[in-house]
């Protein structure tokens, strides 16, 4: 049966029924129809979001089935647009149909109305589709879009399992552990991560997306820099695609920006980046950054983007200190399958201080070299790798030649220096150590009481003390001192 026009639009839900067969009657055009009446009284949005998504399946005399995304969907329309669409089906239709729902599954979510069971009236509606106002792509709401694929962008070498732990990481650490265990179920967001050049945070903030891939496989994780997110959003506005665009950024359970210092002074950028921020954090999706420095230090960022930054926690990472940047050595260097000897990764160790990068390409240097002149993995060598690295060296002497020379010159093995003995003996020339490791390398107390098996700073400056106050009082201890001293101030400057 033809759908004469005016009997569709004029007639009241109480006059003559408009279609007398609706068995007959097609629900795609019934609904088409229906959807001109509802789109006029609903704003563009919700029109959107509700109803573009629905799917008209059949219709008899009593009702009609429409297909919905989910349950919530269901609920939602039964609760805010039932009596709009019967009332807009009745003008139609002339009946009283009631509305049920056939609700996509889970694992269908992907589903079109092509691939639905192939009945005779099914192929007739899928023509229909294919041809008519409602395309067979159906716009969906972003309630239910299949999301768009994501590729995470992370590098799996840099895990928490190849974090080095020290006193100078140790609060960012625990706080992205704390992140990756509960990403937006801490108070942690957002987490910005802040510290110097080469100082481990692209690695950490990776980590965070390595350890929540690793337990929640269908998580969606998303690392990118600042400066990707400003091309991808330039790209995007050329190519009018800017929600897509957004819509991407938004579809994460955690968006890793590294370098957000590079967002300073672009202002389209922030803007779009403050939205994005705001859409993840409203819903609970962790966000983590990084930065060069303090967030309330990056000037030409957006007061409104600094104060969001500063909702959650900020923790900074420090130049490491001797015992990280030794251990970070050991730990590279066995996983490059060289076993270096003490005195080298301590050279190594005390001269590169500032940054782990630059400790990694020592030692890269040092190996390369090694095999390319056919040289012994030696502390010769690892002078000259580490002159061409850092310009000069820096710290000539370690606490472990300290210790050498002085068990060398009083003629006591070199281990009993770190052992419990407390041999008059052993405790002088322990104490002469001490006292030289704390005259000639910049090493902390900490640091050396550690070289001394352990011991604390306290015993360190009783050694320092007792050692100044003898050399006053004994010449033969200030000889002593004096002549270990010298020799080492020879083989090292
Ligand atoms: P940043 O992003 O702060 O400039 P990166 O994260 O790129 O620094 O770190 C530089 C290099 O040092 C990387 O290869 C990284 O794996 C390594 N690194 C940094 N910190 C550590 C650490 N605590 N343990 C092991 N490797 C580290
Ligand atoms: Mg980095």
């Amino acid at each position: 049966m033809e759908l004469g026009e005016s009997t569709l639009h004029d007639s009241p839900a109480s006059s003559q029924p408009a279609l007398a067969n609706i068995k007959e009657s097609n629900p795609l055009d019934i609904w088409n129809r229906c959807l001109e009446n509802i789109r006029t009284r609903i704003n563009a949005q919700s029109y959107k979001t509700w109803f573009e998504p629905i799917v008209p399946l059949s219709v008899d005399d009593h009702t009609f089935v429409i297909q919905v995304p989910s349950e919530f969907f269901s609920e939602w329309i039964e609760e805010h647009y039932y009596s709009l669409i019967s009332e807009c089906l009745a003008q139609l239709t002339g009946r009283e149909l009631s509305i049920e729902y056939d609700i996509i599954p889970d694992d269908r979510e992907d589903v079109t109305i092509h691939i639905l069971p192939e009945t005779p009236q099914q192929r007739l509606q899928d023509q229909i589709v294919n041809t008519s106002s409602i395309s067979s792509e159906l716009p969906r709401s972003t309630l239910y879009q299949p999301q768009p694929a994501i590729h995470p962008s992370l590098n799996p070498r840099y895990t928490f399992a190849n974090y080095i732990k020290g006193e100078s990481n140790q609060f960012a650490r625990a706080a992205a552990m704390a992140v990756a265990n509960n990403p937006g179920g801490t108070s942690f967001n957002p987490l910005v991560i802040y510290g110097g050049v080469g100082l481990g945070k692209t690695h950490l903030v990776h980590a965070i997306g390595n350890h929540l891939l690793h337990t929640h496989k269908t998580k969606r994780v998303l690392y990118t820099s600042s400066e990707k997110f400003t091309v991808d959003f330039v790209e995007s506005i050329q190519k009018d695609k800017v929600g897509e665009f957004s819509a991407y950024y938004r579809s994460v359970d955690l968006l890793i920006v590294d370098d957000i210092q590079f967002f300073t002074g672009k202002e389209k950028t922030q803007d779009i980046f403050f939205h994005t921020f705001n859409a993840l954090h409203q819903v609970g999706k962790q966000i983590v950054l990084s930065s060069d420095r303090p967030p309330k230090e990056l000037q030409g960022l957006n007061e409104r983007l600094i104060s969001r930054f500063q909702w959650g926690l900020t923790a900074d990472i420090q130049p490491p200190d001797l015992e990280t940047r030794i251990a970070i050595l050991r730990k590279k260097s066995s996983d490059e399958g060289v076993d270096l000897t003490h005195d080298v990764v301590e050279f190594i160790a005390a001269n590169v201080t500032s940054n782990i990068r630059e400790l990694e390409g020592c030692l890269i240097g040092l190996l390369a070299r090694a095999s390319l002149e056919n040289r012994a993995l030696n502390l010769d060598l690892a002078r000259d790798v580490v002159r061409s690295i850092i310009g000069e060296v820096r710290s000539h002497i370690t606490i472990e030649e300290i210790q050498r020379a002085v068990c060398e010159h009083m003629g006591i093995p070199e281990d009993i220096l770190r052992a419990k003995t407390r041999k008059q003996e052993v405790v002088n020339a322990r104490q002469i150590a001490m006292y030289l490791s704390k005259e000639l390398t910049n090493s902390s107390l900490k640091t050396i009481g550690l070289h001394f098996g352990g011991r604390d700073h306290s015993t360190v400056i009783h050694a320092y003390q007792t050692v100044e106050d003898l050399m006053k009082t004994d010449p033969r201890q200030r000889t002593t001192v004096q002549q270990i001293k010298s020799k080492l101030e020879r083989n090292y400057r």
